[in-house]
């Protein structure tokens, strides 16, 4: 068969380059590998004690427990709040699985609820409307780097006696109001999945919390759910960090405000470029939010055309994501077909998110920008 017929087209704006970040740490990575080397320390210790504090530090947290994926950060957030069978905990269908299945593994039954159509983070009408006698906590997603409007979901989790375990995996840094998302539920849950605006090089995540009663159950959970080595007062999970991945998070955590600051410049040259494209809505900014952009996602016509009409000209797109999860197999039990959530629906169908990360440049996104107005033009 022809080569050329096999060969992926030449990339010419990449969706994401994981590569340039470390080329430009490579000598302090490095010299972080060999000393966990050195140590024989490679998991937990001295570097996770160290990266939590700052990382606590720079979210605004009393503190922070580093565990292995932003997946176990939510289980272990929302078992140290005793979630049990019967409770019914409110969050958005549109997110990543792991936001739900640790509910659902905690034996907590989903509500899933409507987002707000200029944001699509969750729409704190439906989630008052949504409480009922069973519910016992809400999950806002600080989704593609913007936080959830947080007042409302404070004010009725007051009312109601609810608890708020925010997912921040896309919000490293974020804020509304000037408070950093993670900092204002009881728990706020972080990745450090590779291609998050803080990324290891592997998996990683974090709890952040106020309260050392839940920072302390977390750490159990991480370790077995033991209090001291081998007295074992829970079943736990092997949740922990390992010792390099915290070493090589604590170096690039001193650039990640220079990051987040370049992804919004990214966004601010794609909104000059894109500003007057028929059939393309860019996201929405709430004010009072400092949004980080982990992802760019415009709402786009005729999408999958679109996203086709780049792919041929080598420009990396993506969608986030494409099936609503109430519309998913794994979730069939809870009864949800097509037209229970209008406005997470009609996103599905026209998001589309551009290449977006700290390096990308002013020529690549007129790049991408030249390709979308060509797209439209036709
Ligand atoms: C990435 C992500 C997670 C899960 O994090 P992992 O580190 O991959 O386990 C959870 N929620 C959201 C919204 C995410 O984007």
């Amino acid at each position: 068969m022809p080569r050329s017929l096999t060969a992926a087209p030449k990339t010419t704006v990449p969706f994401l380059d994981l590569v340039a970040p470390h080329r430009a740490l490579e000598a302090e990575l490095v010299t972080a590998f060999r000393r966990a080397l050195e140590s024989a320390s490679f998991v937990g210790g001295v570097e996770v004690a160290a990266f939590e504090r700052e990382f606590a530090a720079f979210i605004g947290s009393p503190g922070a427990v580093a565990v292995n994926s932003g997946t176990d950060a939510l289980r272990f957030a929302y078992q140290a709040l005793g979630v049990r069978p019967g409770d019914e905990v409110i969050t958005v269908p549109n997110t990543f699985i792991a936001t739900t299945e640790a509910l659902s593994q905690a034996g907590a039954t989903i509500r899933f609820v409507e987002v707000r159509e200029d944001t699509l983070t969750i729409d704190p009408e439906a989630a008052a409307a949504a409480v009922g006698p069973r519910t016992v906590g809400i999950v806002p997603v600080h989704l593609y780097g913007q936080m959830a409007e947080m007042a409302p979901l404070l004010d009725l989790a007051a009312q109601r006696g609810l608890w708020i375990v925010e997912d921040a995996a896309q919000a490293h840094g974020a804020s509304d109001q000037g408070r950093h998302a993670g900092t204002q539920g009881a728990l706020g849950a972080f990745s450090f999945y590779p291609g998050k605006n803080l990324g290891a090089c592997g998996e990683g995540g974090a709890v952040v919390a106020p309260s050392e009663a839940h920072r302390a159950t977390v750490r159990r959970l991480r370790e077995h759910g033991q209090s001291s080595k081998y007295v074992h007062e829970t079943e736990g999970y092997n949740g922990r960090m390992d010792a390099i991945q915290a070493a090589f998070l604590r170096i690039k955590l001193r650039h990640l405000s220079e990051w987040n600051a370049a992804r919004r410049r990214a966004a601010e040259l794609y909104r000059k470029a894109l500003v007057d494209v028929p059939g393309v809505r860019l996201p929405v900014e709430r004010p009072g939010a400092v949004h980080v952009y982990h992802l760019f996602v415009i709402r786009a016509e005729r999408r999958d055309a679109l996203q086709q009409h780049l792919a041929a000209r080598g420009i990396g797109t993506g969608l986030h994501y494409p099936v609503p999860l109430h519309l998913q197999a794994a979730y069939s039990g809870l009864g949800l077909g097509a037209g229970s959530f209008p406005v997470t629906e009609a996103a599905a169908r026209d998001i589309l998110s551009l290449p977006m990360f700290p390096e990308l440049t002013a020529d690549q996104i007129g790049i991408v920008a030249d390709a979308i107005r060509e797209f439209y033009r036709s």
